[in-house]
């Protein structure tokens, strides 16, 4: 097995249990590397740091898979996602949840979501590809799944060398599906849906919703599948409009709203979300309740400046349309905008809106995507609900 020497100076991060090493953190190696296998990696001192898999064309050369010398093969990753099933049943996420939540489950670049008795996977580096087989069997043996799907088609995987790409890792099978949410129905399309087709992540903020939406009208914006809308007309809102920029997620949405029975409380419609929110606020239109849940923004570093710009632009367009003492609903799916960032974002647009804000409830990720402190891209959801007042 090749070696990995590590240079002096990274030592106490990766000691910490940060698993990437990058390119120029390695001193030296011993052996002939092949992109994608299992290295041994030692600190500076030859102490062990544990397993992982090289890939030198990417950025982050080394992920490790373990801490101890022990052998990576099918039994190593079936017993990792066992474990990473047991959390989940322990928190009571049986049904539908993220199985595998890659670093956080220390399986590097690894995403399982479980769509009942479906799955739909991602590998997202060259040494984890390597094991798609270990990963679809391990999931055959504890789960007999009714179909597996592989929804790789992310610019990511670039980055290391492999191919865009999706399809059935099981015998084929209707990847339209029905999913069940807090007594509510869902169509999932996992074939051509956003990211694995459906945004687990905010499966506990969807019920946290509940304190503020009774009797309400309700505008929601980015609304995908219309998750959070439907969950506002089914917690007694008095009527609920949500917009999306995506006809194929508007007709969805209102798919599901009726599929609920709630097709006369809640409507979808195709909208810029940031040129609707300026038509409505000239227009001097007023709601109890504005829900927002924008993407990224951005993907890099680099841009960050620009992500913060729209997050706070939205907001202060959704607060201008709340009513004296009503809520605003808001998150942020980016790690690179951090939980203080985020306030301070939200904080900036209350000012330029002349609102007056209170935090009702501030909350991550459900906790099926856990979070480990100090590998910060586990930590992205950011999910507020503030009341706001006119100053
Ligand atoms: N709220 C959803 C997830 C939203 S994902 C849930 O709970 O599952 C973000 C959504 O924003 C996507 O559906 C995308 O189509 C939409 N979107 C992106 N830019 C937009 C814009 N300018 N106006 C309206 N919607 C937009």
């Amino acid at each position: 097995m090749v070696k990995v020497y590590l240079k002096r100076k990274i030592a106490p991060r990766i000691a910490n249990g940060h698993p990437w090493i990058y390119g120029n953190e390695i001193e030296k190696t011993e052996g002939d590397i092949v992109a994608g296998e299992i290295v041994e990696v030692y600190f500076a001192d030859k102490k062990l740091a544990g397993r992982g898999y090289i890939n030198p064309q990417s950025q982050i050369a080394v992920r490790l898979l373990t801490r101890k010398q022990e052998e990576i093969n099918e039994a190593f990753f079936l017993d990792r996602i066992k474990k990473a099933w047991q959390y989940r049943q322990k928190l009571g996420y049986t049904e539908n949840c993220r199985l595998v939540f890659g670093e956080a489950d220390y399986l590097p670049a690894l995403i399982i979501d479980k769509f009942n008795d479906y799955f739909v996977i991602q590998t997202l580096s060259l040494g984890i590809e390597q094991w798609k087989p270990a990963i679809i069997k391990a999931l055959e043996t504890i789960f007999n799944p009714k179909g597996i799907y592989e929804r790789n088609d992310v610019p990511v995987r670039e980055l290391e060398g492999l191919p865009q790409q999706k399809g059935f890792l099981s015998a084929p099978f209707d990847t339209n599906i029905i999913i069940n949410e807090n007594g509510l129905k869902f169509n999932v399309n996992i074939e051509n849906g956003q990211k694995t087709g459906y945004f687990l992540d905010q499966q506990d903020n969807r019920r946290a919703i509940q304190q503020v939406v009774k009797g309400a009208s309700v505008l929601g914006a980015f609304t995908y599948t219309g998750t959070f809308e439907i969950h506002a007309a089914h917690y007694g809102a008095k009527y609920v409009l949500g917009i999306d920029i995506s006809e194929q997620a508007v007709e969805q949405a209102n798919k599901n709203a009726a599929l609920n029975g709630l097709e006369n409380i809640c409507r979808f419609e195709a909208k810029n979300a940031f040129d609707a929110l300026k038509q409505w606020d000239k227009e001097e239109k007023k709601y109890d309740v504005v829900m927002l849940d924008p993407p990224a923004f951005t993907k890099s570093r680099e841009n960050i400046g620009k992500a913060i710009t729209g997050y706070k632009e939205i907001n202060l367009r959704g607060m201008k349309l709340i009513k004296n003492g009503g809520f605003l609903v808001t998150s942020s799916c980016t790690n690179l905008v951090s939980p203080d960032l985020f306030l301070q974002t939200i904080a900036a647009a209350a000012k330029d809106a002349k609102k007056k804000i209170r935090q009702v409830t501030f909350k991550a990720q459900s906790s099926d995507h856990p979070i480990i402190w100090g590998l910060e891209n586990t930590n992205y959801l950011k999910f507020l609900i503030v009341e706001v007042s006119s100053i």
